[in-house]
């Protein structure tokens, strides 16, 4: 029997990298979801009618490398960089949209190799955002991908994929803005860690969008007349405990988890959303498969 390719990938994700010694009274414990949130502030530009977002994201860099330390990953420094601006990107963005979207973005990049997802929401006043790398394999090596996911309450999930030919991760968000969303949207990054996103509303002095540059960013406050629309605020965090994990595994019969498991009492399941480590005992699984708690696809979409 062939074992489902999501099933073999799920485990994959988190073969042979067994939770570090001092960590292992955390693995199954929620993720410790963490305490200082980014305050986004949103402006309107008058007289130019576009939407300024713009944050520091030190805190949640922080509660990000928390999480890595506390799952005993590391990322390469190119790699690193680039999920940090993507989490930065996607809090923006979700800054400028209404209230009550969940949005993913997987991201892969050639040079340098870097795959990533980020996700996050913005229920309520108070987000979330969480993201992970992905082993960069069996993408085509020519070209930039950038692909959305974004789901509303009572609405049909929305996805695109636009492609670049060069650039960072700014530049990929920057064509998702152009090509998909189909309005101009630009990043600037003032500071190490603070970051800046411009989107065109209807009416969009749009001369003058393209037109800046970091030091017009800089002193926009100065320079323009800006009306604060709404401070929102994201924490790092995905919200994924051992019984999400569980779910996963619906879809898949007894068959399926007798070749996952062979001879293993355990696996180390790794979160697909933030690469979290889970260790997943056949035992528990069995139990809960049988329980009333397992529910189809209930763990997929979570903000
Ligand atoms: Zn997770």
């Amino acid at each position: 029997m062939n074992l489902p390719a999501s099933l073999k990938a799920l485990s994959d994700m988190g073969k042979g990298e067994q939770p570090q010694k001092g960590q292992e009274e955390k693995k199954n414990q929620p993720g410790d979801d963490p305490k200082i949130p980014v305050e986004v502030r949103s402006s309107f530009v008058r007289g130019r009618n576009a939407l300024v977002a713009r944050a520091r994201f030190s805190d949640l860099y922080e509660d990000y490398y928390l999480h890595l330390l506390q799952h005993g990953m590391q990322h390469t420094t190119d790699s690193d960089e680039m999920l940090k601006d993507a989490l930065a990107a996607l809090t923006l963005h979700l800054t400028s949209r209404p209230q009550n979207e969940t949005a993913a973005w997987t991201v892969s990049i050639r040079k340098p190799l870097v795959n990533l997802f980020v996700a996050g929401s913005n229920h309520g006043n108070h987000g979330r955002i969480t993201g992970r790398l992905f082993d960069p394999e069996g993408k085509r090596e020519d070209i930039n991908l950038f692909a959305s996911q974004v789901s509303v309450p009572g609405a049909e999930l929305r996805q695109s994929t636009v492609d670049f030919q060069a650039g960072d991760l700014f530049t990929g968000a920057e064509t998702f803005y152009r090509k998909s969303e189909q309005r101009l949207g630009r990043y600037f990054r003032i500071g190490p860690e603070e970051f800046v996103l411009i989107t065109a509303q209807p009416e969009c002095d749009l001369d003058w969008l393209k037109s800046l540059d970091n030091a017009a960013v800089e002193s926009l406050d100065q320079d323009e007349q800006l009306s604060l629309l709404e401070r929102r605020f994201f924490t790092f965090g995905c919200g994924c405990e051992v019984s999400r994990i569980y779910q996963l595994f619906n879809p898949y019969g007894s068959d399926a988890l007798d070749e996952l498991f062979g001879e293993d009492t355990h696996l180390v399941i790794a979160c697909p959303r933030c690469a979290a480590r889970f260790e997943v005992t056949r035992a528990e699984l069995d139990a809960y498969l049988e329980s009333a708690d397992a529910k189809p696809d209930s763990a997929q979409n979570q903000p």
